[in-house]
């Protein structure tokens, strides 16, 4: 009831915000791999909150969805995403945006001719917008999503099947839909280069769309480990912090303008700095399988044991993921994660052998107008120990925080790092336990959660 009760809450926050053009498009470059060329970018939606900040999608269109807003969501998206596309036409830059459909979408039989006076009304031909839809969508109602495509494409819109692998459709559907491009789920492409399943998927993926006539394109490239695999493996497209986070219209047209090479390769968006090794880095952390898992107190005493030694109000257990970082414990601190670009800690894994400090974070061009030294929690002081594993990647960081600027003395620095020691020494064992479990046909479930 309770819960009933937030969520009608929420969805008129929602609608609101909506009303009121809270909604802002981000666009992320789609790269042809061969050439490194741009081909396209995606237009993917975000919430300006005018206190909460940049709120993601994941975390907004579900109310969309179940509150029968999405239609009111995508016209947002789809005319924002064609008045860009009109600005970048009038500078001389070719930048054809694609625009996510929902379920529901598919639903719409007027749709098709929405999207036809969309472009009409900012002036742009019909190869200037394209559509993603998701496999999982298409196969709810597998006759009635073909028959709008069929329309769609018959109107002069490319379509692109989303976050295909993860919707379990039966292969003769994908013969059977009008789309042109098949989206490999980021799912598959994130540890292409470590998990020979994952690998198996991606090859089997690209062999049977290019039998079928169809581009491929794969998502979630971070690393050049993975583009170079994928350019062996025959994949047409990628899209992936490799080349860009998504970013506002202004960052990219700055960047496409601008000199290509380098801004690209050095990855657009005041985004976070990437370590080298990334793809390693990120298999090491997720065979510590803690992510998005409960609080264990073992942890929570850790950044207690932190906080106390250099005196600070705030402290953490932050393990750096590809788009986030996610808090295995916190003292004083309210978010369970913050994206990664915000992230001091995203910082404190650059260098494994080495502490990351900001005595005063307003005095820092680097961080003086984070959003989380702006405003909540008012970070000011900032030091982390990396969380190294035995290989030398450091997965996350166990840092301490306050709301003044302070200087901590070499002993406390000393004590931190040691305590960051602690914290991967339990996530090794714990990985270690779980290979035993497995090992012997023990549910790792069964064990103990703190070692
Ligand atoms: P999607 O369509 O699969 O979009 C790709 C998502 O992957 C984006 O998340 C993007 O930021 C993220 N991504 C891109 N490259 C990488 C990478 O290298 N590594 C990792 N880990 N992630 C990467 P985002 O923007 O949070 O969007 C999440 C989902 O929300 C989208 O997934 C899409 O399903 C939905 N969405 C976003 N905008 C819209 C919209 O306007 N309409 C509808 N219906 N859905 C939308
Ligand atoms: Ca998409
Ligand atoms: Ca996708």
């Amino acid at each position: 009831m309770q819960e009933n009760a937030k969520d009608i809450e929420a969805a008129v926050e929602l609608r609101r915000a909506i009303a009121a053009e809270q909604m802002v498009v981000y666009f992320q470059p789609q790269v042809e791999l061969a050439t490194g060329r741009i081909l396209g970018v995606e237009a993917l939606v975000r919430w300006q909150h005018p206190e909460r900040g940049l709120i993601f999608p994941d975390d907004f269109i579900p109310i969309a969805e179940r509150n029968g807003m999405m239609n009111d969501l995508t016209d947002v998206v789809l005319n924002q995403a064609a008045r860009q596309h009109a600005l970048w036409q009038a500078d001389g830059i070719d930048l054809p945006v694609a625009v996510n459909l929902s379920a529901s979408s598919l639903r719409d039989s007027t749709l098709p001719d929405k999207i036809v006076a969309v472009c009409d009304r900012n002036g742009i031909s019909r190869r200037g917008l394209s559509l993603e839809i998701t496999e999982t969508s298409v196969m709810a109602e597998p006759e009635a999503a073909t028959a709008i495509l069929r329309v769609m494409v018959e109107r002069g819109f490319a379509i692109a099947i989303d976050d295909f692998g993860t919707g379990f459709s039966c292969l003769a559907h994908l013969r059977n839909l009008p789309v042109s491009m098949v989206k490999i789920d980021k799912s598959f492409v994130l540890d292409v280069v470590n998990s020979d399943a994952d690998a198996h998927m991606v090859r089997g993926t690209i062999e049977l769309a290019h039998g079928m006539g169809k581009q491929v394109v794969a998502e979630g490239v971070e690393s050049k480990e993975a583009l170079d695999l994928l350019l062996l493996m025959g994949c047409d497209q990628g899209q992936g912090y490799h080349w860009s986070r998504p970013v506002p219209a202004e960052q990219l047209t700055e960047w496409v303008t601008g000199n290509q090479n380098t801004a690209l390769s050095s990855n657009v968006g005041g985004a976070a700095p990437i370590p080298a090794q990334e793809s390693k880095r990120l298999a090491v952390l997720r065979r510590y399988r803690v992510l998005d898992t409960a609080y264990e107190a073992i942890f929570d005493d850790i950044a207690a044991a932190a906080s106390r030694v250099c005196g600070t109000a705030m402290s953490a257990v932050s393990l750096v993921d590809a788009d986030r970082q996610w808090f295995k414990a916190r003292v004083g601190l309210k978010m369970r994660e913050t994206a990664r670009d915000l992230a001091f800690c995203a910082h404190a894994i650059m260098d494994p052998d080495q502490l990351f400090v900001v005595n005063d974070a307003c005095a820092d061009e680097r961080f003086a107008t984070n959003p989380l030294v702006t405003g909540d929690p008012r970070i000011r002081f900032y030091a982390g120990a990396p969380l190294v594993a035995p290989d030398g990647s450091a997965v996350g960081s166990l840092c301490v925080i306050d709301s003044i600027p302070r200087q901590l003395s070499g002993s406390q620095l000393e004590a931190l790092s040691q305590l960051s020691k602690h914290v991967v020494a339990i996530f090794e064992a714990k990985q270690h336990l779980a290979e035993i479990a497995q090992k012997w046909g023990t549910s790792s479930r069964n064990l103990p959660t703190a070692v």
